[in-house]
């Protein structure tokens, strides 16, 4: 049996990172993603070069074939330790639909974020309602471009940094998106995200509102 919390998590689906939590919190996929894909390119360069349906070909494909199985393998491995975290530390989960998302747009690095994105929801899913945890899906259009006191701030994808004229607030702007996120899923409140950006800001100093306490979820990004 999982402790009772109300404490809230809202996601935001990266492309170069996995996720931004609500509480600034970054959780990149793991290092060994690369150094598997790294295996499975030299794999299949060798399968190239090989003589079609000769026994090395033959060796260099299940070889790959090999190395596929092992990169879902540590996917999944990797996402269930995550969720189990999520859900253990977090009553109320705000994520994002991804099918109102509209991703993969083709690029090899994305559809494997993807991928692991809906893996992921599917996990939270099925153990929040075992725990009896509640997850809010949001429509995720124009999260990147709202500040969380409701004024837009238009950006482009190579701004990282979101910076409301309105309220003043400066930070990492995919953090920005998942307070937006949070807001819409429990309506918490602008004081009360604010308070959260403050706290975080005395911390890494990377944030205008200034910043504080190591959350809890910190443990999320070593997993
Ligand atoms: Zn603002």
């Amino acid at each position: 049996m999982l402790l009772e919390t109300n404490a809230v998590l809202a996601m935001d689906a990266g492309i170069t990172k996995l996720f931004h939590t609500s509480n600034n919190q970054r959780i990149e996929n793991p290092r060994f993603f690369e150094r598997t894909q790294k295996r499975l390119a030299r794999a299949q360069r060798k399968v190239s070069r090989r003589k079609k349906f000769s026994k090395r070909w033959k060796k260099a494909c299940i070889l790959v074939a090999k190395i596929h199985q092992l990169i879902a393998n540590q996917r999944k491995d990797f996402l269930h330790k995550l969720s189990t975290q999520i859900i253990r530390q977090f009553g109320r989960i705000a994520i994002e639909d991804l099918n109102v998302k509209g991703l993969a747009k083709g690029m090899l690095s994305k559809q494997v974020l993807d991928a692991s994105w809906s893996m992921l929801f599917n996990f939270l899913d099925y153990k929040a309602e075992r725990a009896g945890r509640i997850i809010i899906r949001v429509d995720p259009n124009g999260t990147s471009q709202t500040c969380i006191c409701g004024n837009t701030v238009k950006k482009k994808l190579k701004d990282r940094i979101h910076q409301c004229g309105l309220c003043g607030l400066v930070a990492d702007r995919d953090f920005v998106s998942a307070l937006v996120i949070e807001q819409r899923a429990f309506h918490t409140t602008e004081t009360n995200l604010t308070r959260r950006v403050v706290t975080l800001d005395s911390l890494n100093n990377t944030n205008h509102y200034p910043s504080g306490v190591k959350t809890e979820c910190s443990r999320l990004v070593s997993a």
